[in-house]
C-alpha cells in the first residue's frame, strides 16, 4: 500500500489525468500516447527542475500530504471533570472559580537560563525563504504579544544582498536578521524568545557569533 500519492499534487500543481492510477508509480493506468498532460512526468519531461520545488515560489507555505496509519485525527479525548487545582488558598473550586480564563498556561524550559512562556508553543522555522520574509512583520509581532518562542530559519544572512563580510567571509553586517530582530523585540515583553536556527553555511558565516555579539541573543539551534 502507498500511503502518498506519487507523480501529482497540488504542490506542484499537477494532477493524473486518468481517475485510475497505479499506486506504486503515480502514472495512470493508461499512459496514453499524446496525452496533453498533467501528472509530473509530464510536466518534469519540458519543465525540468521547475518541479523541484512547490509553487509559485514565494506565495505559498505547502506540506507532505502523506496519510499515516495512524494518525491523531484518529484520537478522541474523551474529557470528564477532575476537580480544580492551583487556584489561590481559600478559594473553593466550583463552577463560578474554577473558569478557563483563569487557567494559567506558563511554563518555561531552559537548564541553566529559563526562558519563560505564556504558553507551551514554538513556531516553525521560518528561515531564507520569500514567504518568510515577507510575513517576518506579523509572526514577530504575533510572537511577541502572544509570548512565544518564534523560530527564524537558516541561511537568512547567506542570502541577503546586503550582506557585508569581513576579509575571512565572517559577517560584519546582516541588515535582513537585524530587521527580524528588532521586529520581534518591538513588541517582547519577557515571554518567549526568538532563536536562531543555523545550517553549516551559517556556522561558516559566524551567524551565532554575530547575533550574540550585536543583539545579545543567546539561543541557536543548531542543523
Ligand atoms: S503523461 Fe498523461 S496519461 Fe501518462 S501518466 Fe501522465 S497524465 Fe497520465
Amino acid at each position: 500500500m502507498n500511503l502518498q500519492r506519487p507523480n501529482a499534487n497540488d504542490a506542484t500543481r499537477t494532477a493524473n489525468r486518468s481517475r485510475s492510477v497505479v499506486p506504486m508509480s503515480g502514472l495512470c493506468s493508461r499512459c496514453v500516447d499524446g496525452c496533453t498532460g498533467n501528472c509530473e512526468v509530464f510536466k518534469a519531461s519540458f519543465r525540468s527542475r521547475e518541479l523541484i520545488y512547490p509553487g509559485p515560489f514565494g506565495e505559498i507555505t505547502a506540506g507532505g500530504d502523506k496519510d499515516y496509519p495512524v494518525d491523531y485525527s484518529h484520537l478522541n479525548i474523551q474529557g470528564y471533570a477532575l476537580g480544580a487545582r492551583g487556584l489561590p488558598e481559600g478559594v473553593i473550586g466550583n463552577s463560578d472559580t474554577a473558569v478557563f480564563p483563569s487557567v494559567n498556561t506558563e511554563t518555561e524550559y531552559g537548564s541553566e537560563l529559563k526562558v519563560k512562556m505564556k504558553v507551551p508553543v514554538f513556531t516553525g522555522a521560518l528561515g531564507s525563504t520569500e514567504i518568510a520574509r515577507k510575513n517576518w512583520e506579523h509572526f514577530g509581532v504575533g510572537a511577541a504579544l502572544s509570548g512565544i518562542t518564534l523560530v527564524c530559519g537558516e541561511n537568512v544572512c547567506g542570502i541577503d544582498p546586503r550582506l557585508e563580510l569581513d576579509s575571512e567571509g565572517r559577517i560584519v553586517s546582516a541588515p535582513e536578521m537585524d530587521r527580524r530582530i528588532e521586529i520581534y523585540r518591538r513588541y517582547y515583553s519577557g515571554y518567549g524568545e526568538m532563536l536562531v536556527q543555523m545550517n553549516v553555511e551559517d556556522t561558516r558565516l559566524g551567524v551565532a557569533e554575530y547575533v550574540n555579539r550585536k543583539h545579545g541573543l543567546e539561543t541557536i539551534e543548531l542543523k
